[in-house]
Order: C-alpha cells, then sequence, then structure tokens
C-alpha cells in the first residue's frame, strides 16, 4: 500500500483513482487543496495578463509620444521647406505672421485628443506659433481656416478641412511599426534638415 497523498501517512488503505489515502477525510482535504491550487494557478494567470496589457498600453503611449515628437520635427522642417521653395518667409498658418519671438509649432487643425486618425496627417498639421497660436489661442481654428485659403487657395483649403471632418480608422500599431515608424521619421528629419541647411 501506498502512503496517504494528503498527509504521507504509510500504508493507506484507500484507494481513490490512482491516489491512496487513510480515510475519506484525506481524500476530500486533497481535492480542496487541489482545487484551491488551480483556482490560484488561474487567478495568477489572469493578473499576469492584465499586467501585461497595462504594460503594452504604457509602451504604445510611449511610441505613440516619441513618434509624434518626431513627427512634428519632420513637419516643422517640411513647412520650412515649402516656404523656402517658394522664397518666402515662413508665416503661421493661424495668423498669417512671421516667426517674431515665438517658436514654430506643428499646429494640428484637429487635436490629438479629439482626432487621434489624424495625429499623423500632413493635411492636418501645418506651420503655427508655438505660444501665441498654439498654446494661448488653442490653436486659433478660425484664423487657421483663413490661413488654409492664403496658402493654397480657397478651393484647395476647402478640400483639406472637409478631408479633415472625415473620421478614419485609427491605425493599431504595433511596437515593430512604432519603431519601424520612427526610422523612417528620423531619416525623413535628416534629408529634410541637409536640404534646409544647403
Ligand atoms: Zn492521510
Ligand atoms: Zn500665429
Amino acid at each position: 500500500m501506498a502512503n496517504c497523498k494528503h498527509c504521507k501517512t504509510r500504508n493507506a488503505p484507500l484507494r481513490i483513482n490512482l491516489h491512496s489515502f487513510c480515510d475519506y477525510d484525506c481524500a476530500t482535504a486533497y481535492a480542496k487543496n487541489a482545487q484551491d491550487k488551480a483556482r490560484a494557478k488561474k487567478a495568477a494567470e489572469s493578473k499576469r495578463k492584465d499586467r501585461e496589457k497595462l504594460k503594452s498600453l504604457k509602451s504604445n503611449s510611449r511610441n505613440s509620444s516619441e513618434c509624434q515628437k518626431l513627427f512634428s520635427k519632420m513637419r516643422r522642417l517640411e513647412e520650412l521647406l515649402w516656404f523656402k521653395e517658394r522664397g518666402i518667409e515662413p508665416y503661421c498658418i493661424s495668423c498669417q505672421l512671421p516667426l517674431g519671438n515665438d517658436q514654430w509649432a506643428c499646429g494640428h487643425f484637429k487635436t490629438r485628443k479629439a482626432r487621434s486618425d489624424l495625429a499623423f496627417d500632413r493635411l492636418n498639421t501645418f506651420l503655427q506659433h508655438n505660444v501665441r497660436c498654439n498654446k494661448h489661442l488653442s490653436g486659433d481654428i478660425e484664423g487657421y481656416k483663413r490661413g488654409l485659403a492664403i496658402r493654397f487657395g480657397d478651393d484647395e483649403a476647402k478640400r483639406i478641412i472637409e478631408y479633415c471632418e472625415v473620421r478614419q480608422e485609427t491605425l493599431k500599431r504595433t511596437a515593430e511599426d512604432w519603431q519601424a515608424m520612427k526610422k523612417q521619421l528620423n531619416a525623413e528629419i535628416r534629408r529634410l534638415q541637409a536640404l534646409l541647411d544647403g
């Protein structure tokens, strides 16, 4: 006879399934322990999944904000190049004034918060005063519309605004997608910077 599966007493007389037990009390206690262990394992597994999900959400938001910074930098350079190629002093999309005592920002027509689908969209982002128009006037959207018309003409401005009104699906990006995007943006920033410096 084998040892009791529960309390390890030798020569346990009761056989249930493939195990030996002293009696039904030991068998019941053993079954209950097994059940508790299974429950604890399941709970630990679900906790681990939650932790992983949170981790992936955090890394997604970190990647997104890193890419947003790079995209903004790229758009500022693209915009400065757009003006340079036309021999025009760069001016703000919202107030149509030159830089003055401000910094250039990549101003979103539709905010990133409201429209994550347009966060990385060229047609939603133009050169804007960082402090005066972006921060203090919340993007000055009426001025922004005027600015689009002044820069691109009424028809094109209308087309851009209409494009921005239509909600698209926000792309779900994996960690690899974000890495690829960063690489691409950095390369484009270097290319634009060289063109601007040249
Ligand atoms: Zn026992
Ligand atoms: Zn401005």
